[in-house]
């Protein structure tokens, strides 16, 4: 089969764009040449990949399954049939509707699926851990909708859940939303049910960094508590690009709706066959035994941080990420990324909360482990890469040719020559 099948073929993509093969090879050579510390990154496998460059991704099929509006929608059924019944027995859901390109996208249809223009939204602040497409103004969701935040408690840097319960009871909002891109800890789900029963409120969860951790069992699950959740399988979950939405069965019709036709065209069948696939890989005991070694990974790499004085905001994790304070060690977000970077430590600056800097410098930066422990990293390796980031940090330079940046470069040379990304 493999030899016949018509799908990816390098060689006829290096004969005929030997620029656009050249990209391919010099990635996927600076993924494996340095350290991939960015939380919402992960590392399919060739059978997820092995979809999204197959011949899936010409069909036409706007619709669902067994109701399209084109003809020749035979196998892609299959294939989006496959993803919807892994997905529902994955996460235990009613349904779900693998469709969303993204998680922006995904987000776009669950507000279009239970709110209208002027309605409100409660979510967490950005700057406190929360997302673009959680109200700010810069997105469509501040701009059609009356987003009131919440934030984090200045003492215990988590979230604030009087505050959460003080604005729900103040502000009546439509939906309630948790969940974000910088939440170092569990979200007490209980807590929102309980405000969104009292208020009248959807509770929505946002899971598109956690995901992954309850598909592998190593965290509790929002699907029990919250109306929807909408999540991407490309950060932790390590499927390809893209979206995804599960719900209880009575918002099933809102929300294939809202994703089509009201938010999306035709869908990516080549995706959903990725995300298929992606599924099948979570329901394993590797997936399970992974997902846990991404917390306890992440756990020792916060606390190594804050040994070296780059001190972990609410004092640690229970998640695959962390985000560093680095006002002791006096060096700004965005030069200890560019330090970090020169020394082959690819990893991002991030606000912490009640961040002095602004946004484009920022005080912390933020590491995940989703692509160390994909490589098969685990937690003495995670000591020895928090020692690297502190050196770059602290004693290193932008400069790739800065002596620093040299010796920690050698060290990462190493490590990822031991734990390869796709080794050969
Ligand atoms: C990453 C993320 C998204 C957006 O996902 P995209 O696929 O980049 O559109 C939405 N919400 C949260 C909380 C995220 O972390």
């Amino acid at each position: 089969m493999s030899e016949t099948f018509y799908g990816s073929d390098f060689g006829a993509l290096e004969a005929f764009d030997p620029e656009i093969a050249g990209v391919l090879v010099s990635e996927l050579d600076r993924l494996r040449g340095g350290l991939q510390l960015i939380a919402s990154e992960n590392m399919s496998s060739p059978a997820v990949l092995t979809s999204l460059g197959s011949t899936l991704s010409n069909k036409y099929a706007e619709g669902y399954p067994g109701r399209r509006y084109y003809g020749g929608c035979s196998e892609v059924d299959k294939a989006e049939s496959l993803a919807i019944e892994r997905a529902k027995a994955l996460f235990e859901a009613d349904h779900a509707n693998v469709q969303p390109h993204s998680g922006a996208s995904a987000n776009q249809a669950v507000y279009g699926a239970f709110m209208s223009p002027g309605d409100t939204i409660l979510a967490m602040s950005l700057p406190h851990g929360g997302h673009l497409t959680h109200g700010t103004k810069m997105s469509f969701s501040g701009k059609w909708f009356n987003a009131v935040h919440y934030g984090v408690d200045k003492d215990t840097e988590d979230i604030d859940y009087d505050e959460v319960e003080r604005l729900a009871k103040e502000h009546r909002p439509k939906v309630i939303l948790a969940g974000g891109s910088a939440i170092p800890r569990l979200i007490d789900f209980e807590f929102f049910r309980r405000v969104a029963d009292e208020v009248g409120a959807i509770f929505w969860v946002d899971a598109a960094h956690f995901i992954g951790l309850v598909a592998g069992k190593a965290i509790p699950s929002p699907v029990p508590h919250a109306d929807v959740v909408s999540f991407t399988t490309h950060k932790v979950l390590r499927g390809p690009r893209s979206g995804a939405i599960v719900c209880k069965e009575e918002h099933r019709a809102a929300i294939d709706k809202a994703v089509f036709p009201m938010m999306q065209g035709g869908p990516q069948m080549h995706t959903i066959a990725a995300k298929a696939t992606n599924f099948k890989e979570c329901a394993t005991p590797e997936y399970q035994a992974y997902a846990k070694q991404v917390i306890a990974n992440a756990r020792v790499l916060a606390e190594t941080l804050g040994e070296k004085g780059i001190r972990p905001t609410t004092g640690g994790t229970d998640t695959h990420l962390s985000l560093h304070d680095l006002q002791q060690v006096l060096v700004t977000g965005a030069d200890a990324e560019a330090r970090c970077d020169a020394a082959g430590i690819t990893l991002n600056k991030n606000a912490i909360p009640f961040d002095p800097q602004k946004p484009n410098i920022a005080s912390g930066i933020r590491v995940g482990t989703p692509c160390v422990t994909t490589q098969g990293m685990g937690e003495d390796e995670m000591r020895t890469i928090g020692g690297l980031i502190a050196r770059a940090v602290v004693d290193g330079d932008a400069d790739p040719e800065h002596a620093v940046s040299k010796e920690v470069r050698a060290e990462v040379t190493d490590l990822v020559t031991r734990f390869p990304a796709y080794a050969r």
